[in-house]
């Protein structure tokens, strides 16, 4: 028997807020959904809006869809599904402390990369340049087109029949956008009016810097593991530096897993931090009495104060320069880039070769209707399938 016994005692320092702040978007009070149906007796909107996203296929395939590596270079590093749950977490807990509805933040934020293509924006930026005849590719519009027309889940309607609140929240969560307007945001929005020139709710603002706090410590983690730049490089790097030099003078020299812990907590902590403290600032001095107050701001409620807004856009500078554009990350995104373009034009040329369904909703071969179709069809692709139907189509083996 230890003659002290285990755990200790948690201090009840914070208590989450028990009631919802008066700018919070409120379930009761939703636009609603686009097609009628029953809402549920035991979950909000917003809970379902979220569950509908976890349940769909686009989320599943986010498994194996690059987020900076390849998915093949490793099975330590993110994908875009880790990615997001990491996103998930943090608008969760964001939402949580400024009391607003924390279902709706954690919806946008599982929800806010479906529309990325295969190997990430090398994969992007290829479908865009083949596709340029007809609309182009926009990863947020395509998110846009997925849970509004392409996912085929239920019998009476295409899509995921998201609320208003949620696909305004998609389509805004980086503020107001103008014309020109990406093709799916444009017909949707002549469909049902998501309000585009304002600002969307503070759950979807706290969704997109949610997910700048996420990749910036997940990139400075898997950057090291790679050893694309090293603890040293990074003692000399903003908002990073100060940390590296403490956590070095504490710990001296510590296994590597252990300092990036050690980094990534006290890094995640003075984002979120600066983050609420400045939001708090904002909120104080717009006094919102509503959440439809927050959609007519000038500006973003939610934000960093500028000191640490400067510090994070030079971290993003330095994991730009050391990592993203790393050849050991450039050359096989790059050559992806080729089996976008080359699927696209075998496609597009022979719709016949793409499964049934998605055939069957083409046109004429290289017509535009067929191009939207095998653009849609490439878009939803994984890594690993992509490099398959490549295989497939081709003939030709590919190492990237
Ligand atoms: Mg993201």
């Amino acid at each position: 028997m230890p003659d002290q016994a285990p755990g200790h005692l948690i201090p009840p320092l914070y208590a989450p807020p028990s009631a919802r702040a008066v700018y919070a978007t409120v379930p009761a009070i939703s636009r609603g959904r686009f097609h009628a149906e029953p809402e549920s007796a035991t979950r909000t909107c917003y809970q379902r809006d979220r569950d509908r996203i976890i349940h769909s296929a686009a989320f599943r395939r986010l498994k194996h869809k690059t987020q900076v590596f390849v998915q093949h270079e490793g099975d330590y590093y993110r994908t875009r599904l880790t990615h997001s749950l990491e996103v998930a977490q943090i608008a969760r807990s964001l939402a949580r402390v400024l009391a607003l509805d924390e279902d709706l933040a954690e919806a946008l934020a599982l929800a806010h990369d479906l529309g990325h293509t295969p190997f990430g924006h090398a994969g992007e930026d290829a479908l865009s340049a083949v596709t340029a005849d007809f609309g182009g590719f926009d990863h947020n519009a395509h998110g846009l087109r997925l849970v509004t027309k392409l996912e085929h889940r239920y019998a009476e309607f295409d899509g995921l029949n998201l609320t208003w609140e949620t696909l305004e929240g998609l389509v805004k969560h980086n503020g107001p956008l103008h014309p020109p307007l990406a093709g799916p945001i444009r017909s949707f929005d002549a469909r049902w009016n998501l309000d585009l020139a304002h600002w969307s709710s503070l759950e979807a603002q706290i969704a997109s810097l949610a997910d700048d706090i996420a990749y910036v410590n997940h990139d400075i983690d898997d950057g090291l593991r790679a050893e694309l730049f090293s603890i040293a490089d990074l003692e000399g790097a903003p908002l990073a530096g100060p940390h590296v030099r403490a956590i070095r003078a504490r710990f001296g020299t510590i296994e590597l897993g252990r300092f990036i812990g050690e980094l990534v907590r006290v890094l995640m902590s003075v984002m979120v931090d600066d983050l609420l403290a400045e939001t708090r600032r904002r909120i104080s001095a717009a006094h919102p009495a509503a959440a439809a107050d927050v959609r007519g701001q000038g500006g973003g409620l939610v934000a960093f104060s500028p000191a640490v807004a400067g510090d994070v856009a030079a971290i993003k500078r330095f994991l730009f320069a050391h990592m993203y554009r790393h050849p050991r990350v450039m050359v096989p995104v790059n050559r992806a880039k080729g089996v976008i373009s080359d699927l696209f034009a075998a496609f597009s040329a022979d719709p016949a070769k793409m499964p049934p369904d998605w055939a069957a909703a083409c046109g004429a071969p290289g017509d535009s209707t067929t191009g939207g179709v095998v653009r849609d069809y490439i878009a939803g692709m994984t890594d690993r399938y992509a490099l398959a139907e490549y295989r497939r189509v081709t003939g030709r083996e590919i190492e990237l």
